[in-house]
């Protein structure tokens, strides 16, 4: 490394979303990433094209408030639960990778603090909080995936230089796909206001669960939400937090100017404005998911856990099996994630969903 490069990211990795592999056919079920299986509908497109043809001046800035998204936001925000959500209560990000990264420079940079996550959780709070310099305190999970919530509170309680500042769930969790429990949700209840406690809804569209009524009451709580997942808008990085309007403005206040692209801005409106035609894929990625769930359950050898997201999550019978499972399914083509000692399988097509049974019978079965 360069000699003026901060000697703490010498043993960070650059991210890589779709790690390759040589022996990786050429057609492949990309099922490691959460997306939705489905572009957006033909029509939509041609909207989008047609905005970009006539609304967007490419020599022009964005619109750099994102007033009518916010505004559009809030809507759906109160059209699902019962917050009185307002413009205002809206910060948007370039993904709800940005938001993250704005919520650990207002929170926890410069020796102001730690964060607190769970393994395994989403690797992003890690990872971001590592190239900012900031300490990252993980506490254990039980064999259901919930929270070892006396472990939790020991770190927290803990005498530190940099004391836990903020603390990141996700509801349900990825990569194991469980909803937080009532017990988890009470203690997160319990942090004192000095703690912030961010909780990632990426997937909020499959479980139908959010917390987002506390932020009515709580100051020191943020909801994030995504495009990426059911909106099927992953290419155009759009993410959204939830908040009261004074931590909302704190978001403001640390984000980039123009942090999203005029395309970006206008396929999220799209979105929002289309939000029930797009969101008609959700009950079948539903039905889907119990229908792999049970298929894969009838595998001797394998472990699943219940999920409320996109995905399901798996161990074979040790390590190594595990391991092993996932390069065979690479090697067929289909492409999962293989992290925290499991295998996280995205919900795809029903044709997709149909070959990442036969891959994993396949696989067993040379096993
Ligand atoms: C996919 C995902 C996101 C989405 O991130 P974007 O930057 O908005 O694409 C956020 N949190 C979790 C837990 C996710 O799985």
């Amino acid at each position: 490394m360069p000699p003026f490069i901060r000697s703490d990211l010498a043993q960070l990795t650059a991210y890589t979303s779709h790690p390759e592999s040589a022996e990786q056919p050429a057609q492949v079920d990309q099922l490691d990433t959460n997306e939705c299986p489905y572009d957006l509908p033909e029509h939509l497109k041609e909207k989008l094209a047609w905005t970009y043809q006539q609304q967007i001046s490419t020599n022009r800035y964005p619109e750099g408030s994102h007033v009518e998204l916010k505004q559009a936001i809030a809507a759906y925000v109160r059209e699902t639960s019962t917050l009185s959500c307002s413009a205002d209560a809206i910060s948007v990000g370039n993904g709800s990778d940005e938001l993250i990264r704005s919520l650990l420079i207002a929170t926890c940079l410069g020796g102001q603090g730690s964060i607190l996550v769970a393994a395994p959780t989403f690797s992003m709070y890690g990872i971001l909080a590592q190239t900012l310099g900031i300490p990252v305190v993980t506490a254990p999970r039980h064999d259901d995936f919930s929270m070892d919530l006396e472990a939790a509170q020991a770190a927290i309680s803990a005498p530190a230089d940099a004391p836990i500042r903020t603390v990141f769930v996700v509801h349900p969790n990825s990569p194991t796909g469980n909803p937080l429990t009532a017990a988890e949700i009470a203690w997160l209840k319990s942090l004192p206001e000095e703690i912030l406690v961010v909780v990632d809804e990426a997937y909020f569209e499959f479980s139908q669960q959010t917390l987002a009524a506390e932020v009515q009451h709580r100051t020191n709580w943020v909801i994030l939400r995504t495009f990426s997942k059911a909106f099927r808008l992953a290419a155009h990085r759009v993410g959204y937090a939830i908040a009261t309007p004074e931590l909302a403005h704190v978001l403001e206040k640390v984000r980039l100017p123009y942090n999203l692209p005029a395309m970006s801005l206008a396929a999220a409106e799209l979105a929002m404005s289309q939000r029930h035609e797009l969101l008609q894929t959700i009950p079948e990625a539903v039905a889907e998911r119990d229908h792999l769930y049970q298929a894969l359950a009838q595998f001797p050898g394998l472990q699943l856990w219940p999920s409320a997201a996109n995905f399901i999550y798996l161990r074979a019978s040790s390590a190594e099996a595990t391991a092993k499972l996932a390069q065979d399914l690479k090697r067929q083509g289909t492409s999962i994630r293989h992290t925290g000692g499991g295998l996280r399988i995205t919900i795809g097509s029903p044709a997709e969903n149909q070959r990442t049974i036969a891959h994993v019978q396949l696989a067993l079965e040379a096993s």
